[in-house]
């Protein structure tokens, strides 16, 4: 028996499937369980005799985040036998254990995410985002993950891998990150709380829910004997609310000979995966003038500020094209009312639909030059991620979507708007799609929530598309 906090196997109430649609579910009785600093991790341990039967004295209160080491025996009916073609032929009785042992696992996915979410971990805040890549690495090394850590400059980065059956297949990419948008001290007057099947707080959908599901599904493999199909590599950056830009350099090197890449994004609020998403640029307009009093000297000055104000209006004139979008976020200059102003700047923050639309834009910036003599204006592009356009033919999708119906969901996809680290194989036209994260929304809002009956079929549907071998995804394999 394990030294650890042993909890029993509660029984899940059992949703409906197909997912996806509303569901009313009750609070589990374990909800309010787990307000410890730490997480436990979501733990398979199919070899344990006793983790099917509840044992005195390991009940509720046992622990304030408890492990779970296993799903246990099957909970609750048996799903209809799958058909016995598809993707999961290979795999007899599959879908159905998935789909079975997803119930059950689901609270100890819900307890682990609503602990990652009690560790805040604001983007640049590196001791912080440190102390959750150790937690998070001593979870999924549990479902037989080896983990590294990898340093950087705003937090420790982290890199996982779990060995396929077949080790001579290219490996399947997982990203995702440990940074949230929120910062210290948001917990105080937004405690994670569970509340008419809704988890809400601070990260929980961007992204820690998304986390919680993939060390779920890991864990759901283990407990029916699996290892995935090929090699799985999980790399989870810790500046991609700031745009990766340390990040990207893991996630570059790990697209190498990858033969799929999957993001644990939220999907869209109805649960659909992201096919595509905008590209986005941060850029940063510098100008320079010269100084010079402005009642006595006016004509010796240059003023920075009403060159920035030429160059915002010659920026929304160039930004003014279809699939393009321009937010001016930021400006600032000058220095008081009587003096010419020497300096002043702005930020902007720019979307666009298609890859041509983005490298004319950014060209045309580079290009800006002062409309006034002895002012000077700099672009700096401060951060930008390529827009991963839609493909006709989307194999992974399709796939992907006949996984889920062997498993009783309906699932499709459609594109996003943001921004994100798929962007970058996205837009290289690897086989990619994003949203296999927790379902729910609000992610940067105060209304970021996570739909506690999605959980199940998300972990089964992961655990699925792990387990099975993938159909050919390339685009000029489509013949
Ligand atoms: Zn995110």
């Amino acid at each position: 028996m394990s030294p650890r906090t042993v909890r029993p196997p509660v029984a899940e109430p059992v949703t409906t499937e197909p997912a996806l649609t509303p569901a009313a579910v009750s609070a589990s009785p374990d909800a309010a369980a787990g307000t410890a600093a730490t997480a436990a991790p979501v733990v398979a341990e199919p070899s344990d005799p006793e983790a099917g039967a509840p044992s005195p004295g390991t009940g509720a209160g046992a622990g304030a985040a408890g492990t779970v080491p296993s799903a246990g025996p099957a909970a609750g009916p048996a799903a209809a036998p799958p058909a016995a073609d598809g993707p999961t032929a290979a795999l007899p009785g599959l879908p159905q254990a998935l789909t079975t042992r997803a119930r059950t696992l689901a609270g100890a996915v819900r307890r682990r995410c609503a602990d990652l979410a009690r560790i805040e971990s604001p983007s640049g805040d590196a001791p912080r985002l440190n102390a959750l890549a150790e937690e998070l690495a001593a979870g999924f090394r549990a479902t037989g993950a080896t983990a590294h850590r990898e340093a950087g400059p705003a937090g420790d980065h982290l890199l996982l891998q779990w060995d396929g059956q077949d080790e001579s297949l290219p490996h399947l990419l997982v990203v995702g990150h440990h940074d949230t948008v929120w910062p210290v001290g948001t917990l105080e007057d937004w405690p994670v709380t569970e509340q008419d099947g809704i988890l809400t707080g601070p990260g929980v959908i961007d992204m820690k829910g998304g986390l919680a599901v993939l060390e779920g599904a890991f864990a759901l493999l283990a407990d029916l004997g699996q290892r995935p199909h090929r090699t799985v590599r999980l790399v989870v950056v810790s500046d991609e609310e700031v745009g990766s830009p340390d990040g990207r350099r893991l996630v570059e090197r790990q697209l190498r000979g990858a033969a799929a890449v999957l993001g644990l994004e939220p999907p869209h609020p109805d649960g659909r995966l992201k096919t595509a998403r905008r590209g986005s640029s941060r850029v940063r307009l510098t100008v320079t003038g010269r100084e010079a009093h402005a009642g006595n000297d006016a004509a010796e000055g240059v003023s920075a500020v009403d060159e920035l104000v030429d160059q915002l209006v010659a920026v929304r004139g160039l930004a003014c094209q279809p699939g393009t979008e321009l937010n001016a976020g930021r400006i600032s200059g000058g220095t008081r009312a009587n003096v010419v102003a020497g300096r002043a700047e702005a930020e902007l923050g720019l979307r666009f639909a298609t890859a041509e639309a983005q490298r004319r834009t950014l060209d045309n910036l580079a290009r800006l030059a002062a409309l006034r003599p002895g002012a000077r204006v700099r672009t700096e592009v401060l951060s930008s991620r390529p827009a991963w356009p839609e493909r006709a033919a989307n194999p992974l999708l399709r796939h992907v979507r006949s996984l889920a119906a062997v498993l009783g969901q309906q699932l499709d996809g459609g594109p996003a708007g943001g921004a994100g680290d798929t962007n970058l194989p996205g837009s290289r036209g690897l086989p990619t799609l994003d949203g296999f994260g927790a379902v729910g929304a609000g992610a940067h809002a105060r209304h970021e929530h996570i739909r506690i009956d999605q959980l199940a079929p998300r972990i089964a549907l992961l655990a699925a598309l792990l387990a099975v071998p993938l159909p050919r995804l390339r685009d000029r394999a489509e013949g």
